[in-house]
């Protein structure tokens, strides 16, 4: 008697009619190409979530074996149907409201299906994507920075999940402007009002999982000065900076454009990857000037509505492969922490550090060029003293 295995493909895969009357299934460099029609049917069965070997007489069962152990090797196989994996509270919430847990579920199956295909998928083990697009609702994200860039970012992050998004400064050119019009939700009927208080407004129609506001209590605790990441789009405070590596607080730094070109990241995890000073050092060496270093010459303007969009894109698919990848345990208060010194968590901090150390350039007119230079520890950075983690013995 066989043993019953709940077996699913990966979201989102197709049959690809090749040579010979066969097909192949996969993407990228990983696919398999099905040479029988047991082989077509099986596959098809198991897409439905069915029992595969159902269709295909006992003498070929051998074959479908064959199958489902090529499809795993190639990483297209999941463990059966999943459901998404939310926290209780949102269960609690929608569970009388079939018509709204739909809509969650339509929602959720484009940022599921990426989530199942992300490296943090594979580094945690085939999670499906549930439990990581979940784990997106407990992280704490602060913006700095008023722009469109930072206004984008606000409502990408709610978007794909990540509830807990709140910009720092709530006074900073606190009226809507002219360049805000068309930014996120934000419309010329809006002009004037307050940009905070609007885009808290709107924060329940935008985010993936609305959260209700954390009462006042819990955001005045002092632990509400710190954040999982905090993201700073526009001129950047030296005194942020250095408060950001005391604390190792992770941040993501977008800089203001130069021109048409602007520079973003890396994103810096204090103690363990590199920081901004080694990414300008770096930079010197490669280029012979910084561009963070800067006597600007005229007022810094708003970049143009396509490379904001695009700007904010490239920041919030970093972003999210930062939180996605500090999920399972490994925050990375755990990680910078140094009560944690397992060799696990040594493997995961140097895995996550090795992934996102580089900056990105992009230049406004030509897109897709984008340029990304990795970063490493420059010798003649200090930041080495922040460096404790991880220890050796
Ligand atoms: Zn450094």
């Amino acid at each position: 008697m066989k043993e019953k295995r709940k077996l699913g493909l990966r979201r989102g895969l197709s049959l690809l009619p090749a040579n010979a009357g066969t097909y192949r299934i996969g993407r990228g460099e990983k696919s398999v190409i099905l040479t029988t029609p047991f082989a077509r049917t099986a596959t098809l069965a198991i897409a439905k979530g069915q029992d595969p070997f159902a269709q295909v007489p006992a003498s070929h069962h051998w074959l479908i074996e064959e199958l489902i152990t090529s499809l795993a090797a190639a990483d297209l196989l999941t463990q059966g149907r999943r459901e998404i994996a939310l926290p209780p509270r949102y269960l609690n919430e929608i569970v009388e409201r079939d018509i709204a847990a739909q809509q969650l579920r339509n929602r959720c199956e484009p940022e599921l299906l990426q989530c199942e295909w992300s490296d943090a998928a594979r580094a945690f083990g085939h999670d499906e994507g549930a439990e990581i697009l979940a784990a997106r609702t407990t992280v704490r994200v602060m913006i700095s920075g008023r722009n469109r860039v930072a206004t984008l970012l606000h409502s990408l992050l709610l978007a794909s999940g990540v509830s807990l998004v709140e910009f720092i400064d709530r006074f900073d050119r606190a009226a809507i402007s002219d360049c805000d019009i068309g930014t996120s939700t934000i419309t010329a009927k809006e002009y004037a009002e307050n940009f905070y208080t609007y885009l808290q407004s709107q924060r329940r129609s935008v985010s993936l999982f609305p959260l209700e506001r954390r009462p006042a209590k819990q955001r005045d605790s002092g632990k509400d000065k710190y954040a999982t990441l905090v993201i700073h789009s526009g001129p950047l405070d030296i005194e942020d900076l250095i408060d950001w590596l005391t604390a190792r607080q992770p941040h993501f730094v977008i800089q203001s454009a130069i021109a048409d070109e602007i520079t973003m990241g890396p994103l810096v995890i204090p103690g363990i990857t590199p920081c901004l000073r080694c990414a300008d050092l770096t930079q010197v060496d490669r280029l012979g000037y910084s561009s963070a270093d800067r006597i600007s010459l005229t007022d810094t303007p708003e970049i143009a509505m396509v490379g904001a969009h695009f700007v904010a894109s490239v920041a919030a698919a970093q972003i999210l492969h930062f939180i996605d990848s500090a999920r399972a345990g490994q925050s990375f208060a755990d990680i910078t922490a140094d009560s944690a010194s397992s060799a696990d968590s040594v493997a995961s901090a140097d895995s996550v550090a090795s992934a996102i150390t580089r900056s990105t350039t992009v230049n406004l007119q030509n897109l897709l060029a984008a340029k990304s230079h990795s970063i490493t520890v420059h010798p003649l950075c200090g930041c080495g003293s922040f460096r404790e983690y991880p220890k050796k013995n």
